[in-house]
């Protein structure tokens, strides 16, 4: 197996026109786990480690850009201000020696229906950045970033670059089932972003379908009868939730059965908008 270590970007992405089939290994906290379980033999891993900017992130007009290498640890430290679903996600994940090592990019990369930046992400509309030699930049919106069960639209010339999400602007929260308290991965999960300034709810749904999905429906209800104003009526809560749970289209598996993943997902939809909902009064009170 051939181990190519750029150290620029414009090298790793040279490596990957000429190599397309090299594997990228960011934290390898997915990588090494399919190498050691022998259930991928690549002809060649793309280290990614030594190249410095995909560890940067910065605040732009509209977004802040995290870089593929981010790892979890910092966005939990550095960015639970701009970017609190995606922090609150992050502190969910593995352990800690994990979220030192793996990140939102390789998250992206795996592209798992049940990696947990994908719900945040989509209900936030952050957009990847995907880059190759040939071709140069193009901005894939989360929503239309992920195919199937771990297929993405990216290209077998293409790395991933960064994730660009819009800073908040309202109350967000992420909440994941899992079979146990910490290092597990989600039965399901869901966010919620409110936008007040657009009088918009975005919502997210993870390890509940082939890909990450956004509650379309749900999100469309509260656009309409959601009052700004006003406490939120539990009845219109529980519609949402109801709608959530329909946009789910899980199957059964060793960690939970459809059935439960539906029900999951509409509970966890109620309560997200509900803690977000009484922060959004609670601001606007102060
Ligand atoms: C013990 C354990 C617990 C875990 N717990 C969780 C959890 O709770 N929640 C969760 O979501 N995940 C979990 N994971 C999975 C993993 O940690 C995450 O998916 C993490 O985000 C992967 O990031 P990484 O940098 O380590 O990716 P890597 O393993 O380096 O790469 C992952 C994939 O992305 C591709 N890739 C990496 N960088 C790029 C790039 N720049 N461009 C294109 N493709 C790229 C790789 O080729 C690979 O296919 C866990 C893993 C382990 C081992």
């Amino acid at each position: 197996m051939d181990f190519l270590r750029p150290t620029t970007w414009a090298e790793a992405l040279a490596a990957k026109a000429d190599r397309p089939e090299a594997v990228p290994i960011q934290g390898g906290t997915d990588v090494m786990v399919e190498l050691n379980f022998d259930r991928r033999r690549p002809e060649a891993l793309l280290d990614l480690t030594r190249v410095a900017e995909l560890r940067e992130w910065e605040t732009l007009p509209g977004y802040c850009r995290v870089g593929a290498g981010v790892p979890y640890a910092t966005v939990i430290d550095e960015l639970s201000g701009p970017l609190p679903g995606l922090a609150q996600a992050s502190r969910t994940v593995g352990s800690p020696q994990i979220r030192n090592r793996g990140g939102v990019g390789g998250n992206l990369g795996a592209a798992s229906p049940a990696g947990d930046s994908h719900p945040p992400l989509l209900a936030a509309g952050a957009v990847v950045e995907v880059e190759s030699r040939d071709r140069g930049v193009r901005t894939v919106p989360a929503a239309e970033f992920y195919l199937g069960p771990k297929r993405s639209a990216l290209e077998p010339d293409e790395l991933i670059r960064a994730v660009r999400v819009p800073p908040a602007t309202g109350p967000q929260y992420f909440s994941k089932v899992g079979t146990r308290n910490a290092m597990v991965i989600a039965v399901c999960s869901f966010a919620v972003a409110l936008h007040p300034g657009e009088r918009r709810v975005g919502t997210g749904i993870g390890s509940a379908g082939p890909t990450p999905l956004r509650a379309l429906e749900a999100e469309d209800l509260l656009a309409r009868e959601l009052d700004w104003d006003a406490p939120l009526d539990p009845a219109l809560a529980r519609r949402f939730g109801e709608l959530a749970a329909r946009a789910a289209a899980p199957i059964d598996d060793v960690r939970g059965t459809a059935a439960y993943r539906v029900h999951a997902v509409g509970v966890l939809a109620r309560r997200t908008l509900t803690w977000a909902w009484n922060d959004h009064r609670e601001e606007r009170a102060a």
